[in-house]
């Protein structure tokens, strides 16, 4: 592919302030970057380019005194290549003494913004080059700015590519935009919240020395419908969850002082009553003064698939009837 040039007419170049210093050969050619920020959208707008271009032709003229650009020439990512001072006439970019020993091209990329060369700027580099060494008698050297004179210049991404020996890159020049991959849908576990509770104050009755399901006959929340509505039941989770659930349970007709126990247990699925195939740490409570026990329990825990989640309570009073007068269960659940 031909070198696509840019003229100073066709990019709106101001004339030079006198005439150039002549040259009739180099060593080579310095790649350089603009040290400041690239606005990326000059990748979608190549009159970005332009106005790029002519604003560090603006900067070199009125802010360093030079009498033109510094650049032999400039490459913007649409692998146009702006004449800048052109073939057999002495830059200025290279720094002082530096300038008549070789070209100075000019890629248009920044340390901030657009900092990554596309490949269709490597390529119109490269046709910089090939372009000066034919039409200005440039030799084989291909340097970054940095080389020989204090500068970050031309950054780290263009100078690596011109320590690699500034190939070509192994794409085209023009290649097909590479579709974005769909977004993948992503599953967010969102954990639900439910309650339940014993609303029948009468409550019912439990036995000494004998674990006893706390039951629950009103739901106020069962986002995941584990809690079998009908009548006073205990079952709380069906699994596979995770779960972080809060007891409250009340006990009535124990004497001052008394102790008992309260647990989660996990059961076989489907089953009424089922065994019990693990049972969770268990809790130890004590009755107030005034015969009232208020059970608190939290459980953080799993429940595998194929069982279910059921709290259970105590007591070991030999005496009176014994009876469970309230419930809440509140829970936080991971489906
Ligand atoms: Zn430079
Ligand atoms: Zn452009």
């Amino acid at each position: 592919m031909a070198i696509d040039l840019v003229t100073r007419n066709a990019w709106g170049a101001r004339a030079p302030r006198g005439s150039y210093s002549n040259l009739t050969s180099t060593r080579g050619v310095k790649v350089h970057y603009t040290g400041g920020r690239v606005d990326p959208r000059i990748l979608d707008d190549h009159d970005r380019c332009v106005a790029a271009v002519r604003g560090i032709q603006g900067g070199h003229m009125d802010g360093n005194g030079w009498m033109d650009i510094g650049y032999s020439l400039a490459v913007c990512p649409h692998r146009k290549v702006f004449v800048g001072r052109g073939p057999r006439h002495l830059p200025a970019a290279n720094g002082p003494g530096l300038n008549s020993g070789h070209y100075a091209v000019l890629g248009l990329v920044g340390n901030t913004g657009l900092v990554k060369p596309p490949d269709a700027m490597l390529h119109g580099i490269v046709d910089a080059i090939e372009y000066l060494r034919a039409e200005g008698g440039a030799g084989r050297e291909i340097k970054g700015h940095r080389d020989g004179y204090s500068t970050s210049c031309p950054g780290a991404a263009l100078y690596a590519w011109v320590t690699r020996g500034a190939p070509r890159p192994s794409t085209g020049p023009a290649p097909h935009p590479v579709p974005k991959p769909e977004p993948q849908e992503q599953e967010i576990d969102v954990p639900e919240y439910g309650s339940f509770g014993l609303s029948d104050a009468s409550g019912y009755d439990v036995q000494a020395n004998t674990w006893t399901n706390v039951n629950f006959d009103t739901e106020w929340a069962d986002p995941l419908n584990d809690h079998v509505d009908a009548g006073a039941n205990p079952s709380i989770l069906d699994g596979p969850h995770l779960y972080t659930a809060a007891l409250e349970t009340t006990l009535t007709g124990l004497p001052a002082g008394a102790a008992g126990d309260v647990r989660f247990v996990e059961i076989k699925s489907g089953t009424t009553p089922g065994d019990i195939l693990e049972a969770g740490a268990v809790g130890r409570w004590t009755v107030g003064d005034d015969g009232t026990a208020n059970v608190h329990h939290v459980e953080v825990g799993s429940v595998q698939e194929g069982r279910k989640l059921r709290a259970q309570i105590r007591h070991a009073a030999t005496v009176g009837t014994v009876r469970v007068t309230g419930a809440k269960l509140r829970m936080v659940v991971h489906r």
